[in-house]
């Protein structure tokens, strides 16, 4: 089988889900490890307990890959008091890698949600509470001749994407002037010279957590010693990444047949959920982990019925008469997320070898 870096792999699951995507609070990315180092194998796992730490030992893995960051808050000592603590002191000792992809796997296009819907069969699926206020719009003046070649880097440094299209801008013609002071080399034109010069205005929108790449590539290709450009915040959403999903099932199902899919997909022992709204359901909001703070999307989406984790009691009283509310469990949620880490891993490198944790990390046990 074959060797990878560190790096190699989180390069990999950093392009799906980049760590700027991640919430504010989150801890995602690479947490006790070199990046330069290399590894055998990867095991995959929802959270990491020191029983998971313990299989990865036992099975001679040297990367452990899991949902939930080990460490979210900083650790001030190493003595083994806590958990987490001897877990880091285990993983070094053993040189274990350890490595979180969280929230940006989230909120990333065809992250958790979409995998939860997908599994269900449900088809047309859309992200429930798209990302906004991080959209930016870059304009910058090019010479004719010059126009592609700059659009082009802009694309591939990761701008001009909406929804299922990419390479998309927009151009038009006009004249820059401009006039070179001592000391500028200019491009065109002379120093001292009001100069007038053919130029394509071109518009792209740019995720603005691209933003500094696509402006680094864009001013490497373009000819100009200095270059004009805009950066334009947009209240614009972006529509394919978000919290949580909806979507259809093709045929409407029943209440029982509906509950009966929820289980079996999920492997759920138990779900807590609140009356039936409708008859039937046909269209269903889903969102991994906690997500009753997505409620209102959820009704506003049309769903008869929104699943998710963590729900307490009082928040179920919040669905009444609305949609049905349903609590499947933090972990049996999210757990789709392995699917997606070890399905894009044995996609890129198909001689790696990962595994799925044996270890079931869930602190929860149902009677
Ligand atoms: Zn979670």
């Amino acid at each position: 089988m074959q060797r990878l870096l560190v790096s190699e792999i989180t390069t990999c699951i950093e392009t799906f889900a980049p760590l700027q995507l991640q919430e504010s609070y989150d801890n995602s990315g690479l947490q006790v490890g070199l990046s330069s180092s290399s590894v055998a194998a990867a095991i995959l796992s929802l959270d990491i307990t020191e029983e998971v730490i313990d299989e990865a030992i036992a099975k001679g893995i040297d990367m452990v890959i899991a949902h939930h960051p080990l460490i979210f808050s900083g650790i001030k000592s190493l003595t083994g008091a806590t958990e987490v603590e001897r877990i880091v002191v285990k993983a070094i000792k053993n040189n274990l890698c350890i490595y979180s992809c969280h929230t940006n796997l989230d909120i990333t296009a065809n992250g958790v949600s979409f995998m939860m819907g997908q599994k269900m069969g449900l088809t047309n699926l859309k992200v429930l509470d798209p990302l906004s206020n991080r959209l930016q719009k870059i304009v910058v003046f090019v010479p004719e001749a010059h126009a592609q070649d700059v659009r082009q880097a802009m694309f591939d440094a990761g701008a001009g994407n909406i929804g299922n299209y990419s390479s998309c801008s927009f151009s038009h013609t006009g004249t820059g002037s401009f006039k070179a002071e001592a000391g500028a080399t200019p491009f065109v034109g002379q120093v001292d010279v009001l100069h007038s010069e053919p130029e394509v205005r071109i518009e792209v929108v740019c995720p603005s957590y691209c933003t500094g790449t696509v402006l680094r590539r864009m001013v490497e290709v373009h000819p100009y010693e200095e270059v004009a450009y805009d950066v334009i915040p947009l209240a614009n959403t972006i529509g394919n990444l978000g919290l949580g999903a909806v979507g259809d099932f093709e045929e409407p199902i029943s209440i029982d047949d509906f509950l009966a899919v929820v289980k079996n997909t999920y492997r759920v022992p138990c779900i807590r959920y609140t009356n039936a709204v409708s008859k039937t359901i046909s269209r269903v909001a889903v969102c991994g982990g906690s997500g009753y703070s997505l409620l209102e999307k959820a009704i506003s989406s049309g769903a008869q019925a929104f699943i998710t984790g963590d729900v307490k009691y009082h928040n179920f009283f919040d669905a009444k008469g609305k949609l049905m509310l349903m609590d499947i469990g933090h972990f049996e949620s999210e757990y789709s997320s392995l699917e997606i880490i070890s399905s894009l891993l044995k996609k890129n490198f198909p001689n790696f070898a990962v595994y799925i944790a044996e270890t079931n990390s869930n602190p929860i046990n149902y009677l």
